[in-house]
């Protein structure tokens, strides 16, 4: 990927991932609002649902209360009206009773709890009350008793002010049917307001008119409903001087006609409210902020996948380039390496040919010895036959048999001499085998032998011990040993050394066997040993040696995995020590 498209996918990703926060922002937000306004709705109805069901449990509460004070005290004065001391205090108009009736009020109030006991006439006026509340012609008194007189029970809310209010029940005191007076029991409610006092809620009564007449709220006591209900809420609701009314939460006290209210107060709603929303925020900021950081982490692994994407693309590509690279060495390396096989089969060829050039060299200098060796022995079959006819006409048939031998002996002689030239110029083969080194000797001196005759050497051979077995090839090391005596014959005849002479001594020296070609020549100075064994290395005339000859020997040697070293000889002469393997007993049993 190129720096330019590189660019482009950066900016394009930056445009996604900015797009995706947008959007997430987004849906954090109306998924915040939606969930601020169902929590405080929900919050706010569930607060609602428990303020209505207190307050209903209230309201059923002070309905049985009121509704068991007011059963006592509705029943007390139909009972008090037939007693006879309270008659009494009637039947005779002209007789001041009021005193007795005072302490009779009295009585009746310390028994039963009532705010107030009056006896009345049957014209309003007040006979006797316990505690003088409420005296004087009230209207109040001329309704109950205008129920009394039609022989009902007389009921009837009366207040002097805000403090003193009270219900007051009234019955007709009868003598033989006839009213004489009457008698009124007023409720005490300053108990019931105090229970009220208590409760959280607001509770007032209202009577037929609408007016509160009992409350918990000191402020509403005696106003109308209407004045104190400022606005109409919901359906069923009611805000009256700040407070929720809820219609369902009214109850009607059937006794005295009065409707008994309970309220809710509704700011307890909106704390819910508040609250509900309040968490909610905080839940959506909560969601907003993992929503935003699982955002962060996506866009980090979206980012992370890109780049180990981008890198292993680029490794794969380098890998491509580099097994490219591989293939093409392998190649070359291969096409070299046939070209280095072609090349080491050439040298192959080349050294075998070498080989062969360097034997047909001693070969020819040989030749001319060789041929006067096959010459020597033909001159004499000659002379021996020609006197084998003159022995045989003269009938000396001994003689001629004894000729025939001789002649018969060269013939042996020069088979075997030709024998040991044709092996020795056949090219030799590769194998390596353990092979005794006394017949490689043999055939060497065989050869060898005409020209050190020729050139007055002696050829000796010592072997000590035996019999040798060593790793090689018979004629490739008796070519070795062809050259090594050669050499020595060439330093002989060379430096004219009288009484020359080549001596081979075999010898074993741990798991090496040793053949040292000494002689009694000029010998090689230690300066030159080295250069000896390099190729076409020679001191001798044109034609007489082309130098090859040792540096095919100690390869041929090194071959067979020996060495040769080169020294001095006892008589000043050279020394070639030869290290051949010595064949172990494995070696012999592979045969
Ligand atoms: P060439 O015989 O054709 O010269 P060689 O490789 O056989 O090649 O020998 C190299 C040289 O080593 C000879 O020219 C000679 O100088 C020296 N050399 C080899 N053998 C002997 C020896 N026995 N005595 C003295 N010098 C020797």
């Amino acid at each position: 990927m190129n720096n330019l498209s590189r660019m482009v996918s950066g900016a394009s990703n930056r445009r996604n991932f900015r797009r995706t926060r947008v959007i997430t922002a987004c849906a954090v937000c109306l998924f915040g609002l939606a969930a601020v306004y169902f929590t405080a709705q929900w919050w706010r109805d569930r607060a609602e649902q428990q303020l209505e069901s207190k307050a209903a449990e209230t309201l059923a509460v002070q309905a049985e209360a009121l509704s068991g004070i007011l059963d006592k005290y509705r029943l007390l004065p139909p009972l008090l009206s037939r007693e006879e001391s309270i008659i009494a205090l009637f039947d005779d108009p002209d007789r001041d009773m009021s005193e007795a009736a005072r302490r009779k009020a009295i009585e009746i109030a310390g028994r039963s709890g009532a705010k107030e006991v009056a006896f009345l006439h049957t014209d309003g006026r007040v006979l006797a009350t316990a505690g003088g509340l409420f005296t004087g012609n009230r209207e109040e008194h001329v309704r109950l008793l205008e129920a009394v007189r039609q022989g009902r029970l007389g009921r009837q809310a009366i207040s002097l002010d805000s403090e003193q209010r009270a219900y007051a029940f009234a019955f007709g005191v009868r003598q033989d049917n006839v009213l004489i007076g009457a008698i009124a029991v007023y409720v005490d409610f300053d108990p019931v307001e105090a229970t009220w006092s208590l409760s959280t809620n607001p509770i007032f009564i209202t009577d037929p008119t609408g007016t509160v007449f009992l409350t918990n709220q000191p402020l509403w006591r005696l106003q109308h409903l209407d004045t104190l209900m400022s606005e109409a809420r919901t359906p069923g609701h009611y805000l009256v001087g700040g407070k929720v009314l809820h219609s369902d939460l009214t109850r009607h006290l059937p006794l005295l006609d009065w409707q008994l209210h309970v309220l809710s107060d509704e700011r307890p709603l909106v704390t819910a409210a508040w609250t509900g929303g309040i968490i909610a925020a905080l839940v959506s900021l909560l969601v907003g902020a993992l929503a935003f950081v699982v955002v962060m982490r996506r866009e980090g692994q979206l980012l992370r996948m890109r780049r180990d994407r981008a890198a292993s693309l680029r490794l794969e590509r380098l890998v491509r380039e580099r097994t490219k690279a591989l293939s093409d060495t392998n190649v070359s390396l291969s096409r070299e390496i046939d070209e280095r096989r072609q090349t080491e089969e050439q040298l192959r060829k080349t050294q075998a040919e070498l080989v062969q050039a360097a034997k047909l060299a001693a070969l020819g200098q040989m030749s001319a010895a060789i041929s006067h060796e096959f010459n020597q022995p033909l001159a004499a079959i000659r002379t021996y036959s020609d006197n084998a006819h003159r022995f045989l006409d003269k009938g000396n048939t001994g003689t001629v048999s004894d000729n025939l031998t001789r002649i018969s002996g060269l013939v042996d002689r020069m088979a075997q001499l030709s024998q040991s030239l044709l092996s020795f110029s056949r090219k030799p083969g590769t194998t390596v085998k353990a092979i005794p080194i006394a017949p490689v000797l043999d055939e060497a001196l065989m050869l060898v032998l005409p020209r050190a005759r020729k050139a007055g050497v002696k050829v000796e051979t010592k072997i000590e011990g035996g019999p040798h077995r060593v790793l090689g090839g018979q004629i490739r090391l008796s070519q070795v040993f062809v050259n090594l005596i050669n050499n020595g014959i060439d330093a002989i005849a060379g430096a004219g050394t009288e009484n020359g002479q080549v001596t081979l001594t075999v010898c074993e020296d741990g798991d090496a066997v040793v053949v040292r070609v000494e002689d009694n020549g000029p010998g090689i100075p230690p300066e030159r040993r080295d250069s000896i064994f390099e190729p076409f290395f020679t001191t001798k005339d044109v034609g007489a040696g082309i130098g090859i000859g040792l540096s095919i020997a100690s390869s041929i040697v090194a071959d067979f995995g020996g060495s040769i070293a080169v020294g001095e000889s006892d008589s000043g002469g050279a020394c070639f020590a030869v290290r051949l393997r010595a064949a172990d007993a494995s070696d012999i049993a592979a045969e």
